[in-house]
């Protein structure tokens, strides 16, 4: 039986994938999603002529150190000059408010004396002084944002200053995530003797959600015809379906044919990958379905590879990108299929393999921040080889903490 090469796997996985729904939503609401079409600013930044400090608006050209200019009004921020400025005088303003028609300095309160409803200036003041002009920084009508843009905090601020109001977005999938085994039981009930707990289940529920995608329900199934297919029925009214356990070839591995019977159309079952080896992936109508093998190892790294891809392809995201680090030691990993190991980030560039005991072993993986991919058919890797590494957690502690 041919295994299918993980690039080839992910190139199917990626084609058959649909690309994103579009949505309209509030600008201030669309923190995370990705822009579909461009932003437009809808004002001038700033809006209006503006002082940036406290202090007093004049018209420079006259004045000189020790001028004392008579105190006309005050404006406070959010308050708008009823008049033009007088000639020789001057104007209290304090920061972000609109300074008269007729000024076009401020002097900062630090530089200048007021007394008797009088200002002195205690230096020269230069024309244009602490103005921020009307659309200095940005003007209406200008793309800010491009499509394909992912909205963070500062970009959702920045849209909201600008006056943008609607965001067309890519929508947020959703998934049911279905652990079989009638080994499980749920997470916080004690494993009775030759059970375990459902651990898959909620990771990827966990790695779905911290992906930016939205979950419909996430269950453990027993290994029976009956349950599985009713919970298999439902899952497919998600975007995606993605289930864990199940999909090799022992006796109770009943998910293939039961997608099948389903109406899912396979798309590949077996990658030449090591863990993860039963991966299924198949789609009915817009619906994708990911089948990760059970062991927990398998599951992560599966995930990792096909459902964070899918799920990017979904949200109008690139792929997950790959880094090059180097080997710093040495390793044998005994040829055969591409493999996924543990590792940890060493400084200027190295990366680090850590121990482990294979597919079943996620203790093995608390350290870790790191899959490194070591391409199949090689039994060594040198140190300083160039190898793929996929962050999963985020980088920041030193190398060996
Ligand atoms: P399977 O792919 O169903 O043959 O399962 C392979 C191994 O993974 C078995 O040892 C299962 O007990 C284990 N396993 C299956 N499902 C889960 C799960 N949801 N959480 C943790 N381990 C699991
Ligand atoms: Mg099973």
């Amino acid at each position: 039986m041919g295994l299918l090469p993980v690039e080839q796997a992910f190139a199917m996985l990626w084609e058959h994938t649909p690309g994103p729904d579009r949505e309209e939503l509030s600008w201030h609401q669309a923190l995370g999603r990705v822009l579909l079409e461009p932003a437009f600013s809808l004002l001038d930044d700033p809006a209006f002529d503006r002082s940036s400090m406290d202090g007093f608006s004049l018209q420079a050209a006259g004045t000189h150190e020790g001028s004392r200019l008579p105190v006309t009004a005050t404006i406070l921020a959010g308050q708008c000059p009823s008049r033009p400025l007088e000639s020789g005088g001057a104007v209290k303003v304090m920061t972000g408010a609109p300074i008269p028609a007729g000024s076009d300095a401020v002097v900062p309160v630090e530089d200048c004396r007021e007394s008797d409803g009088f200002v002195e200036l205690l230096r020269p003041v230069r024309p244009g002084e602490n103005v921020r002009y009307r659309g200095e920084n940005l003007r209406a009508g200008e793309a800010v944002f491009l499509s394909g843009r992912r909205l963070d905090a500062l970009d959702v601020a920045t849209g909201i200053a600008l006056g943008i109001e609607r965001a067309a977005v890519a929508g947020r999938p959703s998934a049911t995530v279905l652990a079989t085994g009638s080994e499980l039981v749920e997470p916080g009930s004690p494993p009775g003797p030759g059970q375990i707990p459902n651990s898959n289940g909620p990771m990827l529920a966990a790695l779905w959600q911290a992906w930016g995608g939205r979950l419909d329900g996430e269950a453990s199934v027993p290994d029976g015809e009956q349950e599985l297919e009713a919970a298999i029925q439902k899952g497919l009214e998600s975007d995606h379906l993605v289930l864990s356990g199940g999909v090799s070839v022992g006796e109770r591995d009943l998910v293939p044919e039961l997608l099948e019977r389903a109406g899912v159309r396979r798309i590949f079952h077996k990658v030449a990958m090591k863990p993860g080896k039963p991966i299924y992936f198949g789609r009915r109508g817009d619906t994708v379905v990911l089948g990760l093998p059970g062991n927990p190892v398998s599951s992560f790294v599966g995930a990792l590879l096909f459902l964070q891809a899918s799920l990017r392809k979904r949200m109008a995201l690139p792929p997950p990108a790959w880094r090059t680090r180097r080997l710093v030691e040495r390793h044998e990993s005994g040829g055969g299929r591409t493999r996924f190991e543990p590792a940890l980030l060493v400084d200027e560039g190295g990366v680090k393999l850590l121990p482990h005991k294979g597919s079943a072993d996620l203790p093995a993986w608390r350290g870790a921040e790191a899959l490194v991919e070591l391409p199949s058919g090689r039994a060594a890797f040198e140190a300083g080889s160039p190898l793929r590494v996929l962050l999963f957690r985020h980088a920041g502690r030193e190398a060996g903490a």
